[in-house]
């Protein structure tokens, strides 16, 4: 299953999709609901509910009626891939000068390929900690 660096319907990165459904269940949620995905993205419930449900079509995991997306593995795999590609390109935004790195990231993230990302590994894979001071998480195969 190739579908990272994919887009919804919608025209927004699957990855970054999963990065945000990510961020809940970091939070302790575990069914993901468009409610929260329309307010973390800025967009409309019905257009968030839709992807949720894309994104268990594409298989990352289960959409449960009413309720959200359960993440499964490879949800859960994609999605620690997008908080680390997020973290680096932090890092290499930080080397530049830029001060509001998590936005600035959240714009770049939607567009940035693999050879970009590619050379962000090899000059920030060591790095522990994004400028913010959060974990880079190591990306298991
Ligand atoms: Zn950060």
């Amino acid at each position: 299953m190739q579908t990272f660096f994919v887009r919804t319907k919608f025209g927004f990165r699957t990855d970054v999709l999963l990065r945000t459904v990510y961020s809940a269940i970091e939070n302790g949620v575990l069914v993901v609901g468009p409610s929260f995905v329309a307010k973390s993205l800025n967009i409309s419930k019905s257009t968030a509910q839709k992807m949720l449900v894309e994104l268990s079509e594409l298989g990352y995991g289960v959409y449960v009626p009413k309720k959200g997306l359960i993440l499964n593995d490879a949800g859960r795999r994609e999605a620690v891939k997008a908080v680390r590609n997020h973290r680096l390109i932090e890092c290499m935004l930080e080397d530049i000068g830029v001060e509001k790195v998590c936005s600035e990231a959240e714009k770049i993230e939607m567009v940035a390929g693999e050879e970009l990302m590619k050379a962000l590994e090899v000059k920030y894979g060591n790095r522990k900690r994004c400028p913010c001071g959060k974990r880079i998480p190591e990306v298991v195969p």
